[in-house]
């Protein structure tokens, strides 16, 4: 085992990728969930049965008290953190009007304070270790906006805003904060989309097909590699050219 990354929202669509994409190239992995245990473990499964390092631990991000578990568990499995993944998230589509305070308030929670939360659990050790990687999940609409989807887009432009601050503030401490802004991934995020407006958005993207969670767990992969070591604060968008 190399290193240990820790991936929050492991259990499904992008995380699950990345889980499998880290353990295939030796990496310890910390799988976290939150509801889904029962596809957190056939993640764990598969890892092990590829001969992979990996453990499940549950936690809702967007609670400070259960990540700070989850990550104390990580670490006594593996000893460190030297990657951290925010990648759990939640999308919604709602017209501007019906957007509820609460609705706000859950997107916020979990796609911003959830990522906040991580961080503050992990950077200590990666500072005193004077290394490691972050790597948040943010999303096209997070650069582009999206219409239908104000507070989607709001909660995934504040994760680019956040990214950069923090990597000016880590680089002194040798810690890359990167952002990766993906197109549309067809995972379970897109279950309210018909075949019909799935074709519609392949056709709307350049590479003429959606991606896939592999797509982009390849580019987490290189950030997260010594390849990566003088990128920080940067936005990867794997897209298929749908925004340019
Ligand atoms: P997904 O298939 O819907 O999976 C979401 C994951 O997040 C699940 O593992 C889920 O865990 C976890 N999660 C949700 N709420 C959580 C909470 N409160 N605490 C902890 N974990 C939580 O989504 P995906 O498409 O892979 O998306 C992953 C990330 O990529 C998200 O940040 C999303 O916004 C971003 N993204 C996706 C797309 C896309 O087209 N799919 C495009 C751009 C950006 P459980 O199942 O265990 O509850």
């Amino acid at each position: 085992m190399k290193k240990t990354v820790f991936i929050t929202g492991a259990s499904r669509g992008i995380g699950r990728a990345a889980a499998l994409c880290f353990a295939k190239n030796d990496f310890g992995v910390a799988i976290c969930y939150n509801k889904n245990l029962a596809a957190a473990n056939e993640v764990l499964a598969e890892i092990t049965a590829l001969g992979g390092n990996a453990a499940v631990f549950k936690a809702d991000v967007s609670n400070m008290a259960e990540i700070s578990a989850a990550v104390q568990g990580a670490k006594k499995t593996f000893g460190t953190i030297d990657v951290l993944i925010n990648n759990a998230g939640i999308a919604q589509q709602k017209v501007f009007s019906d957007i509820t305070e609460e609705d706000w308030d859950n997107m916020f929670d979990i796609n911003v304070k959830g990522m906040f939360n991580c961080c503050k659990c992990t950077l200590d050790d990666m500072i005193d270790k004077k290394c490691g990687k972050i790597i948040n999940i943010s999303s096209i609409w997070g650069i582009a906006g999206a219409s239908c989807e104000v507070h989607y887009s709001a909660a995934k432009a504040a994760v680019i805003g956040f990214t950069k601050a923090l990597a000016k503030e880590l680089a002194p401490s040798g810690i890359c904060v990167n952002c990766v802004a993906p197109g549309v991934i067809k995972t379970d995020m897109l279950a309210s989309f018909d075949e019909c407006a799935l074709a519609a958005l392949s056709e709307e993207t350049p590479l003429g097909r959606l991606g896939t969670p592999e797509d982009i767990a390849n580019v987490l992969l290189f950030l997260a590699s010594d390849k990566a070591d003088f990128i920080t604060g940067q936005v990867i968008s794997p897209n298929g050219g749908f925004v340019i």
